[in-house]
């Protein structure tokens, strides 16, 4: 990926857990507005490369940079603020609170503070309102409208994963990593997710998401990238990374 496309550069990053190497990647570059796939097995260290890069996990070393914005050493509310936001893999859905109510919490969920000790108040002011009807707009971009006033613990995985996906985008990011948000949706939501994820990609937003179901994977992505043991042993495109020796040896072939 040339430099000047690249959204997100990741270089020399590394972080150990005790002894163990969870992350050891020489580079990554993120293309800007396409759907990039991170793969690669249980364990590889994909969601702590997420944690690193959006501020959640401390890295031993390490650079790595946003449009050309350095973000190491940044807390996770200002990496949010910069316009790069990421889901989780266990989803963050509070339960017992509205679908609504979670989409308004979205400034916590990338805070890095647990979202239990963020207020909300019932008596909004005028941003606060205005924020609500962003908030109801994208529930109706992903289905969610109905289901607004209702507790988000009767939601199913996969609207779960698209509430999550809603709320990102209340930060207004420039960039979305998504950690596993096919993991847990009932194969007929699955091409419904996808769907909504090309569109995100296709309205020019950057996506770099974890996927283990390497149909999915081939169908999405413009780009791939494979971690294995921490570290990238292949990238290019969902061809070329299938193809490669490594993958196959290092993930697919298990
Ligand atoms: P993946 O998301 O690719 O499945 P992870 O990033 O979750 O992989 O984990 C990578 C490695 O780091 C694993 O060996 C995992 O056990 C270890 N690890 C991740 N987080 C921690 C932690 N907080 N403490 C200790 N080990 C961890
Ligand atoms: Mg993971």
């Amino acid at each position: 990926i040339p430099l000047e496309e690249t959204a997100l550069r990741i270089q020399g990053v590394r972080r150990a857990f005790g002894g163990v190497t969870a992350v050891d990647v020489d580079e990554i570059r993120v293309p800007r507005g396409k759907l990039t796939a991170l793969i690669g097995p249980n364990g590889a260290g994909k969601s702590t490369l997420f944690d690193i890069i959006t501020g959640f996990e401390a890295a031993d070393a390490g650079t790595w940079s946003f449009e050309g914005q350095p973000l190491s050493g940044r807390r996770a509310h200002s990496i949010a603020r910069l316009g790069l936001v990421r889901t989780f893999q266990a989803t963050r859905i509070v339960e017992g609170e509205s679908v609504l109510q979670n989409m308004m919490l979205a400034a916590p969920a990338q805070s890095g503070e647990s979202l239990l000790r963020a207020a909300w108040h019932p008596g909004w002011r005028r941003g606060e309102r205005a924020e609500a009807e962003r908030a109801m707009a994208l529930l109706e971009r992903f289905r969610l409208a109905e289901k607004a006033s209702e507790d988000a613990a009767g939601l199913s995985g996969g609207q779960r994963r698209l509430l999550e996906v809603a709320r990102a985008l209340m930060a207004k990011p420039r960039a979305l990593l998504l950690d596993e948000p096919l993991a847990g949706v009932n194969p007929a939501l699955r091409e419904k997710v996808m769907e909504h994820l090309v569109s995100l990609r296709d309205e020019g937003l950057t996506l770099l998401f974890v996927e283990h179901d390497m149909d999915a994977v081939m169908t999405l992505s413009d780009h791939v990238v494979c971690l294995a043991t921490g570290r990238r042993i292949s990238e290019g495109t969902p061809a070329e990374v299938a193809g490669d020796p490594a993958v196959v040896d290092a993930y697919l072939g298990a």
